[in-house]
């Protein structure tokens, strides 16, 4: 068939946001790919090459990738990073799922929980949820903004847009500093949102992943769409893209973010670090003590 990991990365990415529409990308896309069987064999070998890629990042100790997952409850947020992440070395891989923040998190800027949390050069940080539910449930929802206990006078009409600046601002302050930022939509149907939940109710093994809270949530669907086009549109660029992964079919989505973290890794040209002669010299004195060991 001929489709490569960056076909496909290229794909789903939007780099500039201003013609961005939400609608040009279905969900139930597979693009030609017909079955879960045919997308197996690409999917190894993209994992087989992250994994590789994910050693000569940590030996090489210079650039971080942190990768954002925002989708709407049952999208398969933990499921895809479960599976895409399975074959990395759990030393140089850490996520952090983001909840409604504590109120420790509320007497800070909106940042701040992020910025603890970014990962060392080398590594792979995973954000289950991130700051952009700051543009997103915090939008849908006012009263979450209301708790955030910022001076009245600087909440005007134009939050949003400059909460947009300042993420925008912060994602180019991390490229200046080697964190490369990739940022994914997990782009369900609100049709397989509730066959998901369905499956929640009947189950048994899945029952635990059940919440009310999260059919309350799909009552507000349109408002979130309209929430993640504008953050999309706003906040995507060139050094710090979002990719819109359909996600109705579990096993494209996997391939499709393999893609994505495949192609951003091969972009960096990592290596492993060189070894100066004179510190090869001291292999030979090592090898001899070694072989002198009884
Ligand atoms: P998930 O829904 O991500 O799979 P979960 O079901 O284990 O995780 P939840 O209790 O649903 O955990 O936690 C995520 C909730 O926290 C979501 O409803 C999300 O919108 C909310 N949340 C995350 N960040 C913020 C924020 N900055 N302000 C308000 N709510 C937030
Ligand atoms: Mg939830």
């Amino acid at each position: 068939m001929g489709i490569t990991l960056k076909d496909l990365s290229d794909r789903y990415a939007v780099c500039n946001g201003k013609k961005f529409y939400l609608k040009d990308f279905e969900p139930d896309d597979t693009w030609k790919f017909k079955s879960k069987e045919h997308a197996d064999e690409l999917l190894e070998h993209g994992l087989k090459r992250l994994s590789e890629m994910q050693g000569r990042l940590y030996a090489q100790n210079e650039w971080a990738l942190l990768l954002i997952f925002q989708a709407m409850d049952a999208a398969g947020k933990d499921g895809t990073i479960k599976h895409v992440m399975s074959g990395v070395n759990p030393q140089g891989c850490e996520v952090f799922s983001f909840k409604a923040p504590s109120a420790e998190e509320l007497n800070h800027d909106f940042l701040w929980r992020s910025m603890k949390n970014l990962p060392e050069r080398g590594r792979i940080g995973i954000f289950n949820r991130s700051y952009y539910e700051e543009t997103l449930v915090v939008r849908v929802h006012k009263e979450f903004l209301e708790k955030q206990k910022l001076p009245p006078k600087l909440v005007t009409k134009n939050i949003w847009k400059e909460r947009f600046e300042d993420i925008s601002a912060f994602e180019r302050y991390l490229e200046h500093n080697g964190i490369i930022v990739r940022k994914f939509f997990l782009n369900v149907s609100k049709e397989e949102q509730k066959n998901r939940f369905l499956k929640r109710l009947e189950e048994p093994k899945k029952n635990w992943k059940f919440s009310a809270a999260d059919i309350r949530e799909r009552q507000a669907w349109p408002k979130y769409m309209e929430a993640y086009e504008e953050t999309i549109r706003h906040t995507a660029s060139e050094q710090a893209p979002w990719y819109v992964v359909p996600a109705d079919h579990k096993w494209f989505t996997r391939l499709v973010v393999a893609s994505v973290i495949v192609e951003t890794l091969d972009s960096l040209k990592l290596k492993f670090p060189e070894v100066s002669p004179a510190f090869r010299k001291e292999f030979a004195a090592a090898r001899v003590a070694l072989e002198k060991e009884k």
